[in-house]
């Protein structure tokens, strides 16, 4: 990480309880990679890569005005992407999922952030550098996305660190009558 800048990715957090009952699932199945570890568990909406750090005020700004109805996320089968990172992924994708997922990316692409063009592929990382490449069902890890965060990934000794720079509701907008 050059000087002056931050490593940013906005995403949903693993709640802790899901997040213990996804590590006891992977654990027991002995999934090949190296695990990631309780705490780090994610799905990023958007990753943003080194960013200036005055530019944070702008992205804390663009997170508070984003306004998206809550939604229930249900993880239910295994993948493998890439070069060996072992996901849970859901089957179907909410709208509401995709909705925030784009409206991150418009309102980031207005500020002139560049992002991956690859396509939005909604996954929750279990491993990493795995041979194996495991695919199939998974038990259907569920819950309610209230909320969502913009992390700085930090580099440390024992691996990544993520640090919660904001955090945001989801819920649909007021009516105005
Ligand atoms: P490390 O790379 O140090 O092992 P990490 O992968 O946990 O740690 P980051 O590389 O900062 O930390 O990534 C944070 C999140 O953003 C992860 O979910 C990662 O998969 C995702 N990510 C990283 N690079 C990209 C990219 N180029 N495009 C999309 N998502 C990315
Ligand atoms: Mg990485």
């Amino acid at each position: 990480m050059s000087e002056g800048t931050l490593r940013l990715f906005f995403a949903l957090p693993c709640p802790t309880e899901q997040a213990a009952a996804i590590c006891t699932w992977r654990d027991e199945r002995a999934l090949d990679g190296r695990p990631v570890s309780r705490a780090n568990l994610h799905l990023t909406l958007a990753f943003l890569g080194a960013q200036p750090v005055d530019r944070l005020e702008a992205l804390l700004a663009l997170g508070a005005a984003v306004q998206c109805p809550a939604f229930q996320l249900t993880l239910d089968r295994l993948t493998t992407i890439g070069k060996g990172f072992v996901c849970l992924r859901p089957s179907e994708t909410p709208a509401a999922l995709e909705y925030l997922v784009a409206t991150l990316n418009e309102r980031l692409a207005a500020q002139g952030v560049v992002l991956d063009s690859r396509p939005f592929l909604p996954h929750l990382t279990l491993t990493r550098q795995a041979r194996n490449r495991p695919h199939g069902p998974a038990p259907a890890f569920s819950w309610r996305a209230e909320h969502f965060v913009l992390y700085l990934s930090q580099n440390t000794p024992d691996g990544a660190r993520y640090v919660e720079k904001g955090r945001w509701p989801l819920q649909a907008p007021k009516a105005t009558t």
